[in-house]
């Protein structure tokens, strides 16, 4: 079945935008890692980047982020949370708010993963507050968005796209929409080893460009960040930052071990 809201791609891939825009790599470490093998991870991985002229970041655990936050000075890496509450503070047992993640380090923060979404059943209106808080307490959010399986075989991976994106930005302005990364990541290809093909990611990423398009100023959407995660590793990387619409990767399971994270960074 077509998606609900057919619309043309780009008719011109955007290699000039592209050749502007930071690729960025991002690990995802989940629930992993302890405080020093956290520290020890950054010791090593900075061993094998002394420097780099991508984005890396790394979202680590809250435990260890202040820890890693002292120990990544004069490292090439940027701290990022892995989640984040809506309000600013209060009764909210278990929970970390956006000031915090910014009082221990952080620059980016994690919104919407698809476990956030799946297991712990949070919505896109509350991901949209998440945005929100996140965005004005100076964190730059990393909106992960993504169809299942089951949307893709019905043919409605554009659809959930549209719908992700507009609600998640509801009433977020058009300049901080710019300040986004936007992670595409197909739930089918997390932690499955199945990683999308890089046709697949990038009329997806192109798609995403072109609805962002339409809420950002003319043009701006060139800018914007999109990156890929699903099952990236270093032998696919590569191929994936060829395109001309994907600028950088989220990796989660690849990302736990420093020397094959340092081939992604390098790759
Ligand atoms: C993720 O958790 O964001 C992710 C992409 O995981 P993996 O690389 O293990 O598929």
């Amino acid at each position: 079945m077509p998606h609900a809201r057919p619309r043309p791609l780009y008719g011109c891939p955007t290699v000039k935008g592209k050749s502007m825009r930071n690729i960025i790599i991002a690990a995802n470490w989940k629930m992993h890692k302890t405080v020093p093998e956290s520290v020890e991870f950054i010791k090593t991985l900075h061993g094998k980047v002394p420097s780099t002229a991508r984005t890396v970041i790394v979202a680590a655990p809250f435990t260890a982020l202040y820890r890693l936050s002292q120990a990544m000075k004069g490292t090439p890496f940027s701290l990022a949370g892995q989640n984040l509450h809506e309000e600013e503070q209060g009764a909210y047992t278990g929970e970390i708010a956006a000031g915090m993640l910014v009082d221990a380090g952080c620059r980016h923060v994690i919104v919407g993963h698809s476990e956030r979404r799946h297991l712990f059943n949070e919505p896109d209106e509350r991901i949209n507050k998440k945005i929100v808080a996140a965005l004005r307490a100076g964190l730059t959010p990393i909106f992960c968005i993504g169809e299942t399986l089951s949307e893709r075989d019905s043919g409605n991976t554009f659809h959930v796209i549209d719908k992700q994106i507009n609600k998640g930005l509801n009433n977020v302005a058009a300049d901080d929409i710019g300040r986004l990364i936007i992670a595409y990541e197909p739930v089918w290809a997390i932690g499955t080893g199945k990683t999308a093909t890089r046709t697949q990611a990038e009329k997806v990423h192109r798609y995403i460009r072109e609805t962002i398009g339409e809420k950002t100023a003319a043009g701006s959407h060139e800018d914007i960040a999109i990156i890929y995660g699903g099952s990236v590793t270093a032998g696919n990387v590569t191929g994936l930052l060829e395109e001309p619409n994907i600028d950088g990767v989220l990796v989660g399971g690849a990302s736990l071990d420093a020397g094959t994270f340092a081939e992604i960074i390098n790759g």
